[in-house]
C-alpha cells in the first residue's frame, strides 16, 4: 500500500515534503470548523508557531490584564474586539524572534482591515503569507461542535451572532486571498486527521 494512503504519510515523511523551509499560513473559517484543531496540528507537522488570537485574549481575560478588562464584553457577546486592540497584540506577537522559524495564524485575520495591516506588517518584516486554508463544512455540523463545546461564549445566541458577523466581516478575505492567488479550499467534513492530511497535500 502506498504510505500516502494510511494518513501517516506527512507525519512520517515530515516537514520537508516539498516545502521551502518556512511556512507562514492563515487558517479560515466559521467558529466551529476545526481551525483550533487543524492549526495546533499544522504547527506540530511544519514546526511552526500556533496563533490563535481568541487564545491569546482569553489569556489577557483569565489573568485579568488591562486588556482582559477591556475585551470581555465583546468576546463574551460575540462580537469582534476592537481591530486596535487585536492588532496590536499581533504586532507584537509577530515580533518575537520565534516568529521567524514561520507561523499559522488562527482567528485572523477577520476582515479587510485586519488583513490590509497584516500585510504591510509583513512587508515591513520583510516577508509575505505562503497560503491562506479556507476550511468549509455544513452548517449543521458546525452547530453542533459548538454546542457540544462548551465555552463560555458558546451560547446558542452568541453563536448564532459570531455565524453573522463571520458572514459580514469574514467571508470578504476569501475573494481578498482568492485574488492574491494563495487561497486553497478544504472540506473540513471528515476526521481530524483527514482534514489535516488534505491541507498538508495542498500546500506541498
Ligand atoms: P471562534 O473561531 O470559535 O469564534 P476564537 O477563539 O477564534 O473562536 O475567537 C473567540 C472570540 O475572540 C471572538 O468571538 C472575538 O470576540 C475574539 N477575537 C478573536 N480573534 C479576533 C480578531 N482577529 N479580531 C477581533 N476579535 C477577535
Amino acid at each position: 500500500m502506498d504510505v500516502r494512503d494510511t494518513g501517516n504519510f506527512w507525519r512520517l515523511a515530515g516537514p520537508a515534503v516539498g516545502m521551502k523551509g518556512v511556512m507562514r499560513l492563515i487558517l479560515l473559517g466559521t467558529p466551529g470548523v476545526g481551525k483550533g484543531t487543524q492549526a495546533l496540528e499544522l504547527s506540530e507537522c511544519l514546526h511552526i508557531l500556533h496563533i490563535s488570537t481568541g487564545e491569546l485574549l482569553r489569556v489577557e481575560m483569565e489573568n485579568k490584564t488591562p486588556i482582559g478588562m477591556k475585551i470581555d464584553k465583546y468576546m463574551n457577546a460575540g462580537e469582534l474586539v476592537p481591530d486596535t486592540i487585536i492588532i496590536d497584540m499581533l504586532e507584537k506577537r509577530l515580533q518575537e524572534p520565534d516568529s521567524r522559524k514561520g507561523f499559522v495564524l488562527d482567528g485572523f485575520p477577520r476582515n479587510l482591515n485586519q488583513a490590509d495591516y497584516l500585510k504591510s506588517s509583513l512587508e515591513r518584516l520583510q516577508t509575505s503569507l505562503d497560503r491562506v486554508i479556507n476550511i468549509e463544512v455544513p452548517i449543521d455540523t458546525v452547530l453542533n461542535r459548538l454546542l457540544q463545546r462548551n465555552r463560555a461564549d458558546d451560547t446558542p445566541e452568541t453563536i448564532k451572532y459570531r455565524l453573522e458577523i463571520y458572514k459580514q466581516e469574514t467571508i470578504p478575505l476569501i475573494d481578498y486571498y482568492q485574488r492574491a492567488g494563495i487561497l486553497e479550499q478544504i472540506n473540513g467534513d471528515a476526521s481530524p486527521e483527514e482534514v489535516t492530511n488534505r491541507i498538508l497535500a495542498c500546500i506541498a
